[in-house]
């Protein structure tokens, strides 16, 4: 059958492009979140270039209820490629046109391969553009917007971006989400059609759903002169207190609070010991990015940013630290994330919380981190508002850290961190809202009662084989 089936995926993409050659296979079966989602070996991998190839695919997986992990360009750090019960890898890196970069309407229309780097510099041609995520370059622009991600350095954007998509539906058939549904019209000029958001439903779930081919997505003005204002505090209530009050009158394209060694890990390119900044600006670092039309413009910016912060109990040796000239790129264009690998892997747990509890979050945190042997100076964590903070709370609440994923104590110590982490978060009342990840999904569905069993139905409606990357959301 394993033969029949892989001369099917030959004959809709073509034989070079559907194989189940083990050396390939060992390519997909592990990330670099491996120690927390143990690597599985693909049954299939299949890379297909149209929508009609997608369709034809997932028929046959639907016939055969084999699992169909879609993969963008797999580097979402949380193991959401991994096969975890086998299955064919859709592997989509080769649809990675941008179709319509429209001024007019300030959209793009683009395949889940495009990359972030590739559609911001379609748009700069064109003086606009994407909403920019803090993940690397070559993170797909679509995948990202899909599960909605962090766009540390522009919450004025916020996190949705998404005005519409084709997604091929566990069955094979074709929906067009929003605007894109209806006959006859412009296309995908608006994300809400007649009756509930189907946009919303496909969003937010790491390929559980269904596959989306065409995406199309908001861009922005973009704006040539930017500055930024960083400050340190010893106190988090007084770096919330700044951040609040920034989001609350408008100040700012956007603002993060975090610890030293985040901010340091930001200038690891250009220092060779990131350790050095320690004790340099106080434990807690503000980092604010303004961006206006003109010079004039920047300037009333970053004095009404600075009065705020010097109202404030802030610290750095009695000064607001200023920028180096070589970090503008950091923010302004898709990420160089090399300089986080410096210091041995990259670990992050990602929550959506209120921003009023994050010493609440941060105090929990750090004991925890004591209690499992975990150096106290590689406890990195940030927060970031995932919009202006004048509607609710939430902000982006990150742990992370470095570390050596060779080294068995370490990694166990780490794993072990995880695990009374989540619990800890939920019982304080965190949920795992950022993204559905394997991890905390088992320990985050129980708690959500009708949510859950309604969310359920929905994707039992829309997936009745469960094909659709298995255990990543219901996990058995
Ligand atoms: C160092 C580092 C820093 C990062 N920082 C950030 C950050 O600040 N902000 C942020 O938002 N992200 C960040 N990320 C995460 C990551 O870049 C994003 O999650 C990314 O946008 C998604 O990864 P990808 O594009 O490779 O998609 P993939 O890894 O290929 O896919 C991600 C998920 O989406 C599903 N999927 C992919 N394509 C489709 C499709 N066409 N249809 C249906 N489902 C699909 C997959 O099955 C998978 O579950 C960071 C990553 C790294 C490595």
């Amino acid at each position: 059958m394993v033969d029949n089936i892989l001369k099917h995926f030959k004959d809709i993409v073509g034989s070079e492009r559907a194989t189940t050659d083990d050396a390939i296979l060992l390519t997909y079966a592990r990330d670099q979140q491996w120690p927390f989602v143990p690597p599985r070996k693909p049954d299939y991998i299949v890379r297909p270039t149209t929508t009609t190839e997608v369709q034809q695919v997932i028929r046959i997986a639907n016939r055969h209820k084999i699992p169909v992990v879609p993969y963008a360009q797999g580097v979402n750090v949380r193991g959401l490629c991994i096969a975890e019960q086998g299955g064919i890898i859709l592997d989509m890196r080769d649809m990675n046109q941008i179709l319509e970069v429209n001024e007019d309407m300030m959209t793009a229309v683009i395949e889940p391969g495009v990359r972030t780097v590739d559609l911001a510099v379609a748009c700069r041609e064109k003086g606009l553009r994407p909403a920019i995520a803090g993940c690397p370059g070559v993170a797909s622009a679509g995948a990202n917007y899909m599960l909605r991600g962090l766009y540390h350095h522009m919450w004025k954007d916020g996190i949705e971006h998404v005005l519409g998509m084709e997604i091929v539906l566990p069955n094979g058939n074709l929906l067009h989400t929003g605007s894109w549904g209806f006959p006859n019209t412009l296309g995908p000029y608006c994300r809400y059609g007649i009756g509930p958001d189907m946009t919303g439903l496909f969003q937010n779930q790491p390929g559980t759903m269904g596959v989306f081919t065409k995406l199309a997505t908001k861009l922005y003005p973009k704006h040539d002169i930017a500055d930024w204002v960083v400050a340190g505090y010893d106190d988090i209530s007084d770096l919330v207190k700044v951040i609040k009050e920034l989001g609350k009158k408008d100040i700012g394209a956007s603002c993060m609070g975090m610890h030293w060694l985040g901010y340091a890990m930001l200038f690891a390119g250009n220092i060779k010991d990131v350790f050095e900044f320690k004790d340099t600006m106080g434990e807690y670092v503000l980092w604010a990015v303004l961006e206006a039309e003109t010079e004039e413009d920047i300037i009333a910016e970053e004095e009404k940013c600075e009065k705020i912060v010097r109202a404030s109990n802030y610290v750095a040796g009695g000064e607001i630290f200023p920028i180096p000239e070589d970090i503008d790129n950091e923010f302004t264009y898709p990420r160089i994330v090399s300089q986080w690998f410096r210091l041995g892997n990259y670990y992050a747990v990602p929550f959506f919380a209120p921003i009023d509890m994050t010493k609440t979050y941060y105090e929990a945190t750090m004991k925890l981190w004591l209690k499992h042997n975990l150096d106290p100076d590689l406890c990195g964590w940030f927060i970031a508002p995932m919009d202006y903070l004048h509607h609710g709370q939430a902000v982006y609440f990150e742990v992370e850290t470095f570390y050596d994923s060779s080294d068995d104590e370490e990694r166990e110590n780490l794993k072990r961190f995880t695990d009374d982490f989540n619990k800890k978060m939920m019982e304080i009342g965190m949920f795992s809202w950022f993204r559905p990840n394997p991890g905390n999904m088992g320990l985050t569905l129980p708690g959500l009662g009708n949510y859950a069993n309604l969310w359920k139905q929905i994707k039992d409606d829309i997936d009745p084989n469960d094909i659709m990357n298995p255990g990543k959301v219901f996990v058995i």
